[in-house]
């Protein structure tokens, strides 16, 4: 069986990964769009008290931050450690106690059910700022242990690099699809042709130009965020824990003295890379505000990321059913880093014709599709 994987971002590389593992000849292609959204992306993997009240979202980010320790695991196998993946716990913060009282309520009664979710705990406001010293003085937390943090860019060199060991082939170009009878028979790269039997279609913001040709309306768009890396000289940060101000804001802690702060979420900005003044001010605002001890910091980066966002907060996710051999990895939004990895073993199941333990009728790719007169 012969697939290839367009786009290496989380949703291609980690697809990459579980199809090779599987025996697959494997082809991976990436055009290094600026604003791939998991080089930007903060790596909070953390879905168990968040506001979101959508089953079908939390069904699918549970599984994959419940996946992660064994995609750990799989990837040790392959000599791939430096993930700067770790249970680092997370802060919900908030002056308003009734904000704080609902994430305990929340956490709690999803630790009832989900072991992972690890201890749920009300923090004073000095307990917290032991945690993270730069925090806000006065500022109570929720302490939440099951929560983790990965970079990004780390985990998709290691599934890239772990799925060439298995025998991946990697381009780079731009691809664009191709079909005979409503058939795919593989992809175009640079003028070249090269067959497969099945492709997987990971390409994030940009994959509605790919598919769009074939008559193909994929409802995805970029969603601009603009994200900042302070470094916070001489402090040990590698343990700091994830702090969530119930907002969509939050800073996320790595090992050598950086604290990421983020991040913008613009609808409607397109693939406009550019840091912009208001996104800057926007981000360190917000950040500052809960923690004003990063005010002396470094300013060290801004990052920007184009995250690929359906009409929903649900996925897409799913085979083509019009079209034979067409598989979309999509529409992974604000949690792509959390769901993405699990969402690529489900893709590859589904390019090799497997069954998947989950349903995912809710994540159907073209379910906002018009029906063609
Ligand atoms: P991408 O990573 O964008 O990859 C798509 C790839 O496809 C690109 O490399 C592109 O070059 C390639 N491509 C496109 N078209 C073609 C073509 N025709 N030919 C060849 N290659 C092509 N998620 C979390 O879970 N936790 C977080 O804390 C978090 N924070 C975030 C913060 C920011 C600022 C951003 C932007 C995102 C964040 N996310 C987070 C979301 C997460 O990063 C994304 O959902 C995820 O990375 C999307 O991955 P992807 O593989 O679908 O797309």
């Amino acid at each position: 069986m012969k697939v290839i994987v367009i786009g290496a971002g989380i949703a291609g590389a980690s697809t990459a990964y579980h199809l090779s593992k599987k025996g697959a000849e494997v082809i991976v292609v990436d055009q290094f769009h600026e604003g791939q959204a998991t080089a930007a992306g903060a790596g909070i993997v953390c879905p168990w008290v968040t506001s979101l009240e959508d089953e079908d979202w939390f069904r699918l980010a549970k599984a994959g931050a419940c996946y992660y320790p064994s995609l750990v695991e799989q990837l040790k196998e392959d000599g791939e450690t430096n993930l700067g993946y770790r249970l680092v716990g997370a802060l919900a913060v908030s002056e308003d106690e009734e904000k704080l009282d609902y994430v305990e309520q929340r956490g709690t009664k999803c630790r009832a059910e989900i072991p992972e979710v690890g201890e749920i705990r009300r923090l004073s406001a000095e307990e917290a700022r032991k945690l993270f010293p730069p925090l806000k003085e006065g500022l109570k937390a929720v302490y939440v242990e099951g929560a983790a943090r990965v970079d990004g860019r780390l985990l998709r060199d290691a599934l890239k690099r772990g799925a060439e060991k298995h025998g991946a082939t990697f381009y780079t170009g731009k691809a664009s699809l191709e079909m005979v009878n409503s058939i795919v028979t593989g992809v175009r790269i640079n003028e070249e042709f090269i067959a497969a039997d099945a492709v997987v279609v990971a390409a994030g913001a940009w994959a509605r130009e790919l598919l769009a040709p074939h008559g193909i309306d994929l409802k995805v768009e970029p969603q601009r965020g603009q994200i900042v890396h302070l470094q916070v000289p001489e402090q040990d940060t590698s343990n700091w824990p994830v702090i969530l101000p119930q907002s969509s804001h939050y800073l996320v802690s790595f090992d050598d003295s950086r604290v990421v702060v983020g991040a913008t979420r613009e609808t409607g900005a397109g693939f406009d890379y550019r840091v912009t003044a208001a996104g800057l001010q926007e981000v360190l605002d917000e950040a500052l505000k809960v923690a004003p001890g990063l005010a002396g910091s470094t300013m060290h980066e801004v990052r920007i990321g184009f995250r690929p966002a359906g009409p929903d907060i649900l996925p897409l996710l799913g085979p083509v059913p019009s079209i034979q051999g067409l598989i979309i990895a999509n529409g992974l939004g604000a949690s792509g880093l959390t769901m993405g990895p699990y969402l690529g073993s489900l893709a590859a199941r589904l390019a090799m014709g497997e069954e998947v333990e989950l349903d995912i009728t809710p994540y159907v790719p073209l379910r906002f599709a018009l029906p063609v007169e």
